[in-house]
Protein backbone atom coordinates (compact mmCIF):
# COMPACT_ATOMS: atom_id res chain seq x y z
CA UNK A 1 0.00 0.00 0.00
CA UNK A 2 1.09 3.33 -0.96
CA UNK A 3 -0.01 6.37 0.47
CA UNK A 4 0.25 10.21 -1.36
CA UNK A 5 1.01 13.15 0.02
CA UNK A 6 -2.63 14.51 -0.51
CA UNK A 7 -2.60 18.34 -1.02
CA UNK A 8 -6.59 18.38 -1.51
CA UNK A 9 -8.68 22.02 -0.41
CA UNK A 10 -11.50 19.32 0.77
CA UNK A 11 -12.44 16.97 1.63
CA UNK A 12 -9.08 16.58 2.57
CA UNK A 13 -6.08 14.39 3.76
CA UNK A 14 -6.86 12.96 7.46
CA UNK A 15 -4.25 11.34 10.00
CA UNK A 16 -3.41 7.79 9.28
CA UNK A 17 -3.73 6.62 12.53
CA UNK A 18 -7.28 7.23 12.47
CA UNK A 19 -8.15 5.89 9.36
CA UNK A 20 -6.16 2.45 10.54
CA UNK A 21 -8.41 2.38 13.77
CA UNK A 22 -11.68 2.89 11.58
CA UNK A 23 -10.61 -0.01 9.86
CA UNK A 24 -9.73 -1.74 12.63
CA UNK A 25 -13.54 -1.24 14.09
CA UNK A 26 -15.02 -1.42 11.01
CA UNK A 27 -17.08 -4.66 11.95
CA UNK A 28 -17.49 -4.48 15.22
CA UNK A 29 -17.19 -1.11 17.26
CA UNK A 30 -16.26 -2.14 20.93
CA UNK A 31 -17.66 -5.77 20.96
CA UNK A 32 -21.04 -4.42 19.94
CA UNK A 33 -20.77 -6.64 16.95
CA UNK A 34 -21.97 -3.83 13.86
CA UNK A 35 -20.03 -0.97 12.40
CA UNK A 36 -21.04 2.26 14.00
CA UNK A 37 -22.96 3.19 10.46
CA UNK A 38 -25.24 0.54 11.63
CA UNK A 39 -26.09 1.45 15.12
CA UNK A 40 -29.57 3.15 15.95
CA UNK A 41 -28.60 6.74 16.82
CA UNK A 42 -30.93 6.62 19.50
CA UNK A 43 -28.96 3.12 20.99
CA UNK A 44 -26.24 3.65 24.09
CA UNK A 45 -23.12 2.62 21.89
CA UNK A 46 -23.61 5.70 19.36
CA UNK A 47 -25.04 8.02 22.00
CA UNK A 48 -21.67 7.80 23.78
CA UNK A 49 -19.71 8.46 20.63
CA UNK A 50 -21.62 11.51 19.61
CA UNK A 51 -21.45 12.47 23.74
CA UNK A 52 -17.59 11.88 23.87
CA UNK A 53 -16.98 13.59 20.47
CA UNK A 54 -19.08 16.70 22.07
CA UNK A 55 -16.99 16.99 25.22
CA UNK A 56 -13.79 16.18 23.80
CA UNK A 57 -14.30 19.51 20.85
CA UNK A 58 -15.11 21.43 24.03
CA UNK A 59 -12.06 20.59 25.31
CA UNK A 60 -9.93 21.14 22.78
CA UNK A 61 -11.41 24.71 22.22
CA UNK A 62 -12.28 25.34 25.62
CA UNK A 63 -15.99 26.04 24.76
CA UNK A 64 -17.57 27.95 27.32
CA UNK A 65 -20.44 26.47 28.88
CA UNK A 66 -23.33 29.31 27.59
CA UNK A 67 -22.29 27.83 24.42
CA UNK A 68 -23.93 24.91 22.49
CA UNK A 69 -22.31 22.28 19.91
CA UNK A 70 -24.12 21.69 16.99
CA UNK A 71 -24.07 18.38 14.62
CA UNK A 72 -25.42 19.14 11.79
CA UNK A 73 -25.50 19.01 7.69
CA UNK A 74 -25.95 20.68 4.93
CA UNK A 75 -22.39 22.24 4.97
CA UNK A 76 -20.92 25.60 5.25
CA UNK A 77 -22.91 26.24 2.36
CA UNK A 78 -26.41 25.00 4.28
CA UNK A 79 -24.99 27.87 6.73
CA UNK A 80 -25.19 30.92 4.41
CA UNK A 81 -29.29 30.33 4.82
CA UNK A 82 -28.98 28.91 8.15
CA UNK A 83 -26.80 31.89 9.86
CA UNK A 84 -29.62 34.58 8.43
CA UNK A 85 -32.72 32.89 9.18
CA UNK A 86 -31.93 32.43 12.73
CA UNK A 87 -30.07 35.35 13.51
CA UNK A 88 -31.63 38.47 11.88
CA UNK A 89 -34.02 38.15 15.10
CA UNK A 90 -36.09 41.12 13.50
CA UNK A 91 -33.33 43.22 12.72
CA UNK A 92 -32.88 45.32 9.67
CA UNK A 93 -29.65 44.31 7.95
CA UNK A 94 -26.52 42.54 8.42
CA UNK A 95 -22.91 43.27 7.85
CA UNK A 96 -20.31 41.23 5.50
CA UNK A 97 -17.10 41.58 4.99
CA UNK A 98 -16.44 40.18 1.58
CA UNK A 99 -12.68 38.63 1.57
CA UNK A 100 -13.36 36.21 -1.77
CA UNK A 101 -14.75 32.97 -3.21
CA UNK A 102 -16.81 32.00 0.01
CA UNK A 103 -17.62 35.13 1.41
CA UNK A 104 -19.56 36.12 -1.91
CA UNK A 105 -21.06 32.83 -1.62
CA UNK A 106 -22.53 33.69 2.00
CA UNK A 107 -23.31 37.06 0.99
CA UNK A 108 -25.41 36.07 -2.12
CA UNK A 109 -27.35 33.29 0.00
CA UNK A 110 -28.22 35.82 2.87
CA UNK A 111 -29.55 38.07 0.70
CA UNK A 112 -32.61 36.50 -0.29
CA UNK A 113 -33.68 36.68 3.64
CA UNK A 114 -32.58 40.19 4.74
CA UNK A 115 -30.93 43.38 3.38
CA UNK A 116 -27.08 42.68 3.76
CA UNK A 117 -24.17 45.47 3.80
CA UNK A 118 -20.88 44.60 2.66
CA UNK A 119 -19.60 46.97 5.16
CA UNK A 120 -15.42 45.86 3.88
CA UNK A 121 -14.19 44.14 0.73
CA UNK A 122 -11.04 42.64 -0.16
CA UNK A 123 -11.71 43.83 -4.08
CA UNK A 124 -9.37 47.07 -4.18
CA UNK A 125 -6.52 44.93 -3.25
CA UNK A 126 -7.66 42.07 -5.66
CA UNK A 127 -8.38 39.90 -2.88
CA UNK A 128 -5.19 39.85 -1.82
CA UNK A 129 -5.20 41.07 1.88
CA UNK A 130 -7.99 41.50 4.25
CA UNK A 131 -9.18 45.03 4.95
CA UNK A 132 -8.05 46.36 8.15
CA UNK A 133 -10.85 46.52 11.11
CA UNK A 134 -10.68 50.40 11.34
CA UNK A 135 -11.96 50.61 7.50
CA UNK A 136 -15.16 48.61 8.24
CA UNK A 137 -18.27 50.28 7.62
CA UNK A 138 -19.94 48.82 10.67
CA UNK A 139 -23.46 49.40 11.17
CA UNK A 140 -24.29 49.54 15.03
CA UNK A 141 -27.68 47.65 14.51
CA UNK A 142 -26.57 45.27 12.78
CA UNK A 143 -28.05 41.73 13.14
CA UNK A 144 -24.67 40.29 12.98
CA UNK A 145 -21.01 40.53 11.44
CA UNK A 146 -20.14 37.85 9.23
CA UNK A 147 -16.65 36.91 8.06
CA UNK A 148 -14.74 34.16 6.59
CA UNK A 149 -11.74 33.53 8.66
CA UNK A 150 -9.67 31.30 6.48
CA UNK A 151 -10.25 32.10 2.54
CA UNK A 152 -9.72 28.72 1.00
CA UNK A 153 -9.33 29.21 -2.18
CA UNK A 154 -7.80 32.61 -2.20
CA UNK A 155 -5.27 31.45 0.46
CA UNK A 156 -5.81 34.60 3.34
CA UNK A 157 -6.73 34.00 6.41
CA UNK A 158 -7.23 36.47 9.84
CA UNK A 159 -4.62 36.35 12.08
CA UNK A 160 -6.42 38.56 14.23
CA UNK A 161 -9.75 38.02 15.86
CA UNK A 162 -12.32 41.29 15.07
CA UNK A 163 -13.97 43.03 17.89
CA UNK A 164 -17.05 43.74 16.82
CA UNK A 165 -18.69 44.96 20.88
CA UNK A 166 -22.11 43.79 21.09
CA UNK A 167 -22.73 42.78 18.04
CA UNK A 168 -22.42 38.97 17.83
CA UNK A 169 -19.44 37.99 15.16
CA UNK A 170 -20.39 35.13 12.94
CA UNK A 171 -17.50 33.36 11.22
CA UNK A 172 -17.16 30.66 8.56
CA UNK A 173 -14.26 28.90 9.76
CA UNK A 174 -14.27 25.98 7.67
CA UNK A 175 -10.84 25.49 6.48
CA UNK A 176 -9.07 26.60 9.59
CA UNK A 177 -11.40 25.60 12.82
CA UNK A 178 -9.10 23.06 14.99
CA UNK A 179 -5.68 24.59 13.08
CA UNK A 180 -4.99 26.86 16.52
CA UNK A 181 -6.43 27.90 19.62
CA UNK A 182 -9.76 30.46 19.48
CA UNK A 183 -11.40 32.50 22.07
CA UNK A 184 -14.89 31.26 21.35
CA UNK A 185 -16.45 33.73 23.82
CA UNK A 186 -15.33 36.49 20.80
CA UNK A 187 -17.82 35.02 18.52
CA UNK A 188 -21.79 34.52 18.42
CA UNK A 189 -21.91 31.57 16.03
CA UNK A 190 -18.83 29.76 14.53
CA UNK A 191 -19.37 27.41 12.01
CA UNK A 192 -17.69 25.22 9.67
CA UNK A 193 -17.99 21.79 6.91
CA UNK A 194 -15.69 18.75 8.47
CA UNK A 195 -14.20 17.98 5.14
CA UNK A 196 -10.86 19.85 5.44
CA UNK A 197 -9.75 19.41 8.79
CA UNK A 198 -11.96 17.59 10.92
CA UNK A 199 -13.47 14.50 8.78
CA UNK A 200 -14.97 13.61 6.21
CA UNK A 201 -18.01 15.37 4.28
CA UNK A 202 -21.91 15.18 5.53
CA UNK A 203 -20.93 16.89 9.04
CA UNK A 204 -21.21 20.40 9.77
CA UNK A 205 -19.93 21.50 12.78
CA UNK A 206 -22.01 24.36 15.02
CA UNK A 207 -21.07 26.41 18.00
CA UNK A 208 -23.37 28.69 18.84
CA UNK A 209 -24.02 31.20 22.11
CA UNK A 210 -27.33 30.28 23.87
CA UNK A 211 -28.80 33.85 24.07
CA UNK A 212 -28.64 33.53 20.24
CA UNK A 213 -30.86 30.81 19.93
CA UNK A 214 -34.80 30.77 19.52
CA UNK A 215 -35.70 33.36 17.40
CA UNK A 216 -35.71 31.61 13.86
CA UNK A 217 -38.11 32.93 10.79
CA UNK A 218 -40.81 31.48 10.96
CA UNK A 219 -40.32 30.30 7.89
CA UNK A 220 -37.32 28.16 8.80
CA UNK A 221 -37.34 24.34 8.21
CA UNK A 222 -37.32 22.36 11.05
CA UNK A 223 -33.77 20.92 10.64
CA UNK A 224 -32.25 24.20 10.64
CA UNK A 225 -34.17 25.82 13.13
CA UNK A 226 -31.06 26.05 16.09
CA UNK A 227 -33.59 25.96 19.36
CA UNK A 228 -35.11 22.43 17.93
CA UNK A 229 -31.82 21.62 17.25
CA UNK A 230 -30.35 22.62 20.08
CA UNK A 231 -32.99 21.27 22.80
CA UNK A 232 -32.88 17.47 20.27
CA UNK A 233 -29.05 17.45 20.61
CA UNK A 234 -28.60 17.68 16.81
CA UNK A 235 -30.61 14.62 16.93
CA UNK A 236 -33.98 15.81 15.61
CA UNK A 237 -33.66 14.16 12.85
CA UNK A 238 -30.68 11.41 12.15
CA UNK A 239 -27.38 13.26 12.01
CA UNK A 240 -24.63 12.25 9.86
CA UNK A 241 -23.29 8.85 12.68
CA UNK A 242 -20.19 7.98 10.75
CA UNK A 243 -18.75 11.31 10.02
CA UNK A 244 -19.50 12.12 13.63
CA UNK A 245 -17.88 9.08 14.69
CA UNK A 246 -14.90 9.59 12.76
CA UNK A 247 -14.72 13.38 13.47
CA UNK A 248 -14.89 11.98 17.26
CA UNK A 249 -11.02 10.04 16.37
CA UNK A 250 -9.74 13.03 15.15
CA UNK A 251 -10.52 15.00 18.21
CA UNK A 252 -8.67 12.20 20.21
CA UNK A 253 -6.00 12.53 17.53
CA UNK A 254 -5.75 16.33 17.94
CA UNK A 255 -5.37 15.62 22.03
CA UNK A 256 -2.58 13.17 21.55
CA UNK A 257 -0.83 15.60 19.42
CA UNK A 258 -0.79 17.89 22.56
CA UNK A 259 -3.67 20.01 21.58
CA UNK A 260 -4.43 22.84 19.43
CA UNK A 261 -1.55 25.09 20.59
CA UNK A 262 0.61 21.68 19.70
CA UNK A 263 -0.88 21.83 16.04
CA UNK A 264 -0.73 25.58 15.91
CA UNK A 265 3.06 25.10 15.94
CA UNK A 266 3.27 22.64 13.87
CA UNK A 267 1.44 24.20 11.26
CA UNK A 268 3.37 27.53 11.61
CA UNK A 269 6.45 25.12 11.00
CA UNK A 270 5.02 23.49 7.94
CA UNK A 271 3.77 26.57 6.43
CA UNK A 272 6.69 28.74 7.00
CA UNK A 273 8.79 26.22 5.24
CA UNK A 274 6.79 26.42 1.74
CA UNK A 275 6.44 30.64 2.10
CA UNK A 276 10.20 31.14 2.95
CA UNK A 277 10.98 29.26 0.01
CA UNK A 278 8.33 30.75 -2.16
CA UNK A 279 9.99 34.33 -0.86
CA UNK A 280 13.42 33.61 -2.04
CA UNK A 281 13.17 32.94 -5.46
CA UNK A 282 10.93 34.89 -8.43
CA UNK A 283 10.25 31.24 -10.87
CA UNK A 284 7.54 31.00 -7.96
CA UNK A 285 5.60 33.26 -6.47
CA UNK A 286 2.50 34.13 -3.40
CA UNK A 287 0.53 37.34 -4.50
CA UNK A 288 -1.44 37.59 -0.58
CA UNK A 289 -0.22 39.97 1.51
CA UNK A 290 2.45 38.78 4.09
CA UNK A 291 0.52 39.66 7.07
CA UNK A 292 -3.00 38.17 6.09
CA UNK A 293 -1.25 34.42 4.29
CA UNK A 294 -3.05 31.34 4.84
CA UNK A 295 -1.17 28.82 6.83
CA UNK A 296 -4.00 26.16 5.97
CA UNK A 297 -4.28 26.75 2.28
CA UNK A 298 -1.21 28.34 0.32
CA UNK A 299 -1.69 29.45 -3.29
CA UNK A 300 1.24 30.14 -5.45
CA UNK A 301 1.78 30.50 -9.05
CA UNK A 302 4.61 29.76 -11.48
CA UNK A 303 6.20 32.72 -13.29
CA UNK A 304 5.66 30.47 -16.67
CA UNK A 305 1.86 29.75 -17.19
CA UNK A 306 2.87 27.22 -19.54
CA UNK A 307 4.74 24.95 -17.33
CA UNK A 308 1.78 24.31 -14.58
CA UNK A 309 0.92 20.81 -16.63
CA UNK A 310 4.47 19.74 -16.58
CA UNK A 311 4.97 21.12 -13.02
CA UNK A 312 1.42 18.72 -11.99
CA UNK A 313 2.60 15.94 -13.86
CA UNK A 314 5.74 15.58 -11.86
CA UNK A 315 4.44 16.22 -8.79
CA UNK A 316 1.98 13.26 -9.14
CA UNK A 317 5.24 11.39 -10.16
CA UNK A 318 6.24 11.93 -7.28
CA UNK A 319 3.16 11.16 -4.88
CA UNK A 320 2.29 14.35 -4.76
CA UNK A 321 -1.40 15.26 -5.51
CA UNK A 322 -4.28 17.74 -5.85
CA UNK A 323 -1.94 20.86 -6.02
CA UNK A 324 -3.86 22.43 -8.85
CA UNK A 325 -5.46 25.92 -7.78
CA UNK A 326 -8.71 26.13 -8.47
CA UNK A 327 -10.39 27.01 -11.60
CA UNK A 328 -11.12 30.81 -10.36
CA UNK A 329 -7.75 31.79 -9.76
CA UNK A 330 -5.58 29.24 -11.35
CA UNK A 331 -2.17 28.28 -10.51
CA UNK A 332 -1.17 25.83 -8.18
CA UNK A 333 -2.50 25.40 -4.30
CA UNK A 334 -1.04 23.68 -1.35
CA UNK A 335 -3.56 22.69 1.31
CA UNK A 336 -1.39 21.58 3.97
CA UNK A 337 -4.33 21.34 6.98
CA UNK A 338 -3.41 19.91 10.79
CA UNK A 339 -3.44 16.01 9.13
CA UNK A 340 -0.53 17.04 6.11
CA UNK A 341 3.03 15.66 7.85
CA UNK A 342 5.56 18.22 7.51
CA UNK A 343 7.60 15.36 5.30
CA UNK A 344 4.82 15.94 2.84
CA UNK A 345 5.98 20.17 2.79
CA UNK A 346 9.13 19.28 3.07
CA UNK A 347 8.91 16.91 -0.02
CA UNK A 348 6.93 19.40 -2.04
CA UNK A 349 9.44 22.15 -1.74
CA UNK A 350 12.53 19.78 -2.73
CA UNK A 351 10.11 19.03 -5.88
CA UNK A 352 9.94 22.36 -6.47
CA UNK A 353 13.65 23.30 -6.16
CA UNK A 354 14.28 20.81 -8.62
CA UNK A 355 11.55 21.86 -10.97
CA UNK A 356 12.99 25.12 -11.13
CA UNK A 357 16.33 23.74 -11.55
CA UNK A 358 15.24 22.16 -14.33
CA UNK A 359 13.25 24.83 -16.13
CA UNK A 360 15.42 28.25 -15.09
C1 LIG B 1 -15.36 24.25 1.59
C2 LIG B 1 -15.88 25.53 2.12
C3 LIG B 1 -17.25 25.83 2.09
C4 LIG B 1 -18.26 24.90 1.48
O1 LIG B 1 -18.53 23.86 2.34
P1 LIG B 1 -19.61 22.73 1.99
O2 LIG B 1 -19.44 21.79 3.12
O3 LIG B 1 -19.25 22.17 0.66
O4 LIG B 1 -20.95 23.36 1.98
C5 LIG B 1 -17.65 27.04 2.60
N1 LIG B 1 -16.78 27.91 3.16
C6 LIG B 1 -15.46 27.66 3.21
C7 LIG B 1 -14.55 28.64 3.83
C8 LIG B 1 -14.98 26.45 2.70
O5 LIG B 1 -13.65 26.19 2.75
Amino acid sequence: MTRVFNFSAGPATLPESVLRQAADEMLDWHGSGMSVMEMSHRGKEYMSIHAEAQSDLRELLAIPANYKVLFLQGGAIGQNAFVPMNLYRGKASADYVNTGEWSKKSITEARKYGIVNVVASSEPSGFTSIPKQDTWKLDPNAAYVHICSNETIGGMQYHWTPDMGDVPLVADMSSEILSKPIDVSCYGLIYCGAQKNIGPAGLTLVIVREDLIGQAMPITPSVFDLKQQSDNDSMLNTPPTYAIYIAGLVFKWLKKQGGLKAIEEHNRVKAALLYDYLDSQTFYSCPIAKDDRSLMNVPFKLKDESLDEAFLKGAKERGMLQLKGHRSVGGMRASIYNAMPKEGVQALVAYMKEFQKQHA
